[in-house]
């Protein structure tokens, strides 16, 4: 059986993550930060669908808490072969003028310093130059890295513009040892981030900008990461896939 972690998993798209990935076989870690309560109902309805799944809580973005994720992975029957960097932040729209330097590094630490510290422990267990057994790393990206998100949080687009970076640098350097590293870029879907950034209405102002006149759902999301992990994107390295609706 093959494992995958998934960093905040408790909801969103990571929940839809880790519920798609347990019907296609695989055992989860479902990563949370404070949502024990939701993340255990994953769990719950994974196992009650015959699969594997266990929460673990750790901040994502902490290099100690990182690696006691990755350790927790052992208590389930699989081997680590997929990787989901999914935990992302955004704070309240704003111009770039108003933002604040601890702002800036709140985000720039959840957004990108946090998911490389993940690849890394995750390169480190799963490298055939280690002695793992190769696997898959998906980094949840945004279409913010191409639009830029101005007037509402270019430093979260920049973030992501970041992780873009990092998933074409990543995946030439590891492509070698068994480890492919791909990218989503989704657009504006529907889940609680919005509310985070002061909007919970967002999509609905903006969908007529989209050129399928809609928001996306987690689970079309999660529908591209779990292709990315699997063998049916075998020639796939350095990929990024937008989900925009033609964005
Ligand atoms: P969400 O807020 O519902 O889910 C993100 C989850 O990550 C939350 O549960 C949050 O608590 C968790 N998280 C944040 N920082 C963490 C940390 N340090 N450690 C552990 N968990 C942490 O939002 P979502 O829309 O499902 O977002 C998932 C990913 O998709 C993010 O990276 C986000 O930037 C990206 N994304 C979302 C959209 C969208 O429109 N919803 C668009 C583009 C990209």
């Amino acid at each position: 059986m093959k494992t995958m972690i998934i960093t905040g998993a408790s909801r969103g798209i990571g929940a839809a993550t880790a519920l798609l990935a347990a019907q296609n076989g695989f055992a989860v870690v479902v990563n949370y930060r404070h949502r024990r309560a939701a993340a255990d109902d994953i769990v719950s309805t994974i196992i009650a669908g015959g699969g594997n799944a266990i929460a673990v809580q750790a901040d994502a973005s902490s290099e100690e808490e990182i690696a006691r994720l990755f350790d927790a992975a052992a208590q389930l029957p699989g081997v680590l072969t997929s990787f989901v960097n999914n935990a992302g932040i955004l704070e309240t729209q704003m111009r770039l003028e108003q933002m604040t330097a601890a702002r800036m590094q709140r985000i720039l630490t959840a957004n990108v310093i946090g998911p490389l510290l993940c690849a890394r422990e995750a390169v480190k267990r799963m490298s055939l130059r280690s002695g793992g057994q190769g696997g898959t790393i998906v980094n949840v990206s945004s279409v913010a890295a191409r639009t830029g998100s101005p007037g509402e949080y270019v430093d979260y687009a920049a973030s992501k513009g970041a992780i873009d970076a990092f998933t074409i640098g990543l995946a030439k350097e590891v492509a070698a040892e068994g480890i492919r590293v791909n990218g989503v870029r989704p657009g504006f879907i529907d889940t609680d981030i919005h509310a985070d950034g002061g909007e919970p209405g967002r999509i609905d102002r903006l969908k007529n900008s989209i050129p399928m006149q809609r928001g996306g759902t987690a689970a079309e999301v999660a529908e591209a990461i779990l292709w990315l992990a699997s063998e049916k994107s075998s020639y796939a390295a350095g990929a990024i896939i937008d989900l925009a609706g033609g964005r």
